[in-house]
């Protein structure tokens, strides 16, 4: 009996959401005096997964096929219900992002578990297995009584503090018999993010709408956001409008981002686009209409044109920081 957790990385790095996922599974682990085992799939270093146990991971098993290096749902699920199964796993975490999104109900349905998408808590287990979830884009929240003997969970990213601790895993190899017809979704390309700081990450994000009127305005947040070390993001209509790429775009169907600071500039805050940033520390709204619903989320609001205050902030900025 065990916890096992999806640990996502790219080439070998574990993102602060995939550290932030191994914490939540160790701390339901430790509730259930059972331990965590972290799967990776794909090629990473005994080193770097190891270091997964300063989060809590006991043991790590590594599905070490190249094929699994980019994301392929059928042959993603197949490993981590093998791994659940070597494991006799009665929890199952996975991050609530495209993957997880695309694995967690495969394997939910293979290892006849119940599952909840987009967990906000870890399990009370005081009143059986009771699961906040945000719904209705974050405007309310179910709790959820997962009464399967196997439990699938998703994890919202950045609902928790990532603290590193002392420990190390071990490493075991797990080989799992995959057929062709697992791969037969062929990825093509994959597209690097670009970007000075990656948004999810973050802990500073500059924000543009619609209200930046088109993306050759892009330029003053980008001068602003460089100026904070923040990255950028935008809401969906900035995205669908090609203005930006569809990465930096947060809401209900987008990223999910909490950073310490958003400064939310042209963006009029629809619940959509609120469902993304309502867990930031401190918003800030540059709007031109003093009834923007955006105010209503702010700690700081400026009413006035963008084009006109973005440039001026920059400046503050600058001067703050000579
Ligand atoms: P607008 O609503 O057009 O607002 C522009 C704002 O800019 C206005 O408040 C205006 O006063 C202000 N403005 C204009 N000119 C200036 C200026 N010169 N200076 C300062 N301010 C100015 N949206 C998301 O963002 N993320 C999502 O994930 C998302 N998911 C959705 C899912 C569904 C199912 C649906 C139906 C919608 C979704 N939306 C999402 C869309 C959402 O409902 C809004 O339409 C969208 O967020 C509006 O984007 P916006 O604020 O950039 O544009």
């Amino acid at each position: 009996m065990s916890v096992i957790v999806l640990a996502e990385h790219t080439q070998g790095v574990f993102k602060k959401k995939t550290l932030e996922l191994v914490q939540y599974a160790a701390g339901i682990a430790q509730s259930m005096g059972t331990t965590t085992t972290a799967v990776v799939l794909g090629d990473a270093t005994d080193a770097e997964m190891q270091g997964l146990g300063q989060y809590g991971a006991n043991k790590v098993l590594q599905v070490a096929d190249s094929r699994l290096d980019t994301l392929n749902a059928r042959a993603y699920s197949k490993a981590l219900i093998a791994a659940a199964q070597k494991e006799g796993a009665k929890v199952v975490v996975a991050p609530h992002d495209v993957t997880g999104k695309a694995v967690a109900p495969r394997v939910a349905a293979a290892l006849k578990a119940g599952m909840v998408a987009g967990a906000v808590s870890a399990p009370d287990l005081s009143k059986g297995f009771v699961v906040k979830k945000n719904v209705f884009a974050g405007k309310a929240f179910a709790f959820v009584n997962v009464t399967s003997d196997v439990k699938v969970i998703t994890l919202m990213p950045n609902t928790f503090q990532v603290k590193a601790g002392a420990g190390s895993a071990s490493v075991e190899k797990l080989d799992v018999a995959f057929e062709d017809k697992d791969f037969s979704v062929k990825v093509k390309a994959v597209n690097k993010v670009t970007g000075e700081v990656p948004l999810s990450e973050a802990e500073l994000v500059v924000s543009g709408g619609r209200g930046m009127k088109g993306p050759e305005n892009w330029g003053i947040l980008e001068d602003l956001a460089h100026e904070l070390g923040a990255a950028l993001a935008c809401s969906r209509p900035v995205a669908d409008s090609h203005w930006r790429p569809h990465h930096e775009h947060v809401g209900q169907t987008g990223g999910t981002i909490r950073p310490n600071l958003y400064i939310a500039v042209g963006i009029s805050g629809a619940i959509q686009h609120l469902a993304g940033v309502n867990g930031s520390k401190t918003i800030v709204v540059i709007n031109k209409d003093p009834e923007a619903p955006f105010f209503k989320a702010a700690d700081y609001g400026v009413v006035g044109d963008a084009l006109e205050i973005v440039p001026k902030l920059t400046e503050a900025v600058k001067k703050f920081k000579a």
